[in-house]
């Protein structure tokens, strides 16, 4: 199982023996069971949007530079 510190951003395999960050002592970890629920993960039509948007983007550039 790994593990996530929400105060210093620590990931790793490993807490301390009371459930501790072994980086900065504190409690607020998380292990990585428990928070992959809430990531149902719709990347492929965030991928879609971002590139729609860098397209919109560039064409817009462009068209600046043109005129
Ligand atoms: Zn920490």
């Amino acid at each position: 199982m790994a593990y996530f510190c929400k105060d210093c951003s620590y990931r790793g395999m490993k807490s301390g023996q009371l459930g501790e960050c072994p980086a900065c002592g504190s409690h607020n970890l998380t292990s990585r069971a428990m928070t992959f629920q809430e990531q149902p993960a719709p990347t492929k039509w965030r991928l879609v949007i971002l590139v729609a948007l860098w397209g919109f983007l560039i064409a817009l550039i462009i068209g600046k530079i043109v005129h």
